[in-house]
């Protein structure tokens, strides 16, 4: 593929226009061929029959749609669907789907691999490779959606592989496509975004696309046993991240979610629970308990189910509102934490 061509599902509407005016075309001429891409999934304009053999020439020479590929699918016992995907270097990426009974989320990755290294997670594990283009991270949704059955995803998380704030400019992009006013894919209150807690790009965040939910991974509710877990702490310790969420621009009723990954024996005690309710008071919040998903090598238990218990009572008795979030799709590696590229690696072993 050629890179130096305009790659077209990363471009806004606005963008299409001005670059349809370029080529002497009508701004009409943007909307027709977004509707091609963004609701008809198509990625090549040679099947775009509504528009002039001429002008479907001309777009090609000056400009590319980027399609991921899928390679493997798996689906899990509860229904949760994993897709291995593969870019155009041969890199592959992972998206799953977990449908409800209301919604059908798609948990998206933004980078191959991530740099954060969190201790307790299968991505960090395996280092950083690159970032995701926007056209690679909206391309998750409009494959899903295509190659779905029910052909919908209504809801999309930025919780898959990847630190979505790392890869800031090209996340960015990818919201504001999504999100766009002629062919949304998924409106912004319908889309989260999950971060480890980079302060100065959830800042930024607040000023470009307050819109968007935000969650946040704590985790830890102290420096010293947060840099152990989350080694970002040391560039953004909790002081400086509780500034940040406090200062974000939140829609009005909107809360911050606070992902807290349960680990036995680590984060789980009465004492965690007392100073995550402090730090959850500090600004509208809920709180996302997750039980510690099993990660090959990580030196992690999950607590028992009653410690789980107990300790979002003592949350949700000081008047905070927590829920524990049993993770889908553990049966196929698919479940929060567990999403790696080298299982993904059988894509340039295997086929
Ligand atoms: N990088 C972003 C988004 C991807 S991680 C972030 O860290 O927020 C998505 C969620 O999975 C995070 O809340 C993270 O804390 C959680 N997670 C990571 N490893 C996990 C594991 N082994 N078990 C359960 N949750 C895990
Ligand atoms: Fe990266 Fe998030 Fe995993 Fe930490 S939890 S290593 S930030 S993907």
């Amino acid at each position: 593929m050629d890179e130096t061509l305009i790659d077209f599902k990363q471009l806004t509407l606005q963008e299409t226009v001005e670059f349809m005016a370029g080529l002497d075309e009508k701004p009409f001429r943007a909307r027709q061929a977004r509707a091609w891409i963004f609701e008809r999934g198509v990625s090549d304009f040679s099947a775009m029959s509504d528009l002039s053999k001429d002008f479907r020439h001309k777009l090609a020479q000056s400009a590319r749609i980027t399609q991921i590929k899928e390679r493997a699918r798996q689906v899990s016992a509860d229904g949760t669907v994993k897709f291995l995907f593969e870019l155009d270097d041969g890199h592959a990426i992972e998206s799953v789907l977990i449908p409800d009974e209301k919604r059908r989320t798609l948990c998206v990755s933004t980078q191959v691999g991530c740099k954060l290294g969190c201790a307790f997670c299968l991505t960090g594990a395996g280092g950083f490779i690159r970032d995701l283009g926007a056209a690679e991270i909206i391309d998750q949704v409009i494959q899903a959606r295509r190659l779905s059955p029910e052909g919908r995803v209504t809801n999309v998380v930025l919780m898959g592989m990847g630190e979505p704030l790392e890869n800031y400019d090209n996340v960015l992009r990818a919201l504001r496509v999504m999100t766009d006013e002629d062919f949304t894919i998924v409106g912004a209150r319908r889309i989260t975004l999950s971060t480890a807690g980079m302060a100065n790009n959830i800042e930024r965040l607040g000023r470009e696309f307050p819109r968007v939910k935000l969650a946040v991974s704590l985790n830890a509710c102290d420096d010293e046993l947060r840099e152990r877990l989350m080694p970002i702490t040391r560039k953004y310790p909790l002081k400086r991240l509780i500034q940040a969420l406090r200062a974000f621009p939140l829609p009005r009723g909107r809360r911050i979610t606070l992902e807290y990954v349960m680990l036995a024996g680590v984060n789980d005690s009465m004492e965690d629970a007392r100073k995550l309710i402090k730090i959850a008071k500090e600004f509208p919040s809920k709180i996302n308990l997750i039980p510690y998903n099993a990660v090959p090598g990580a030196p992690f238990k999950r607590p028992a189910r009653e410690v789980v218990e107990k300790f979002r009572k003592t949350v949700a008795d000081a008047g905070l509102t927590a829920f524990i979030r049993d993770s889908r799709g553990a049966d196929i590696m698919a479940a929060c934490g567990q999403l790696h590229e080298s299982q993904a690696g059988g894509v340039s072993a295997g086929v």
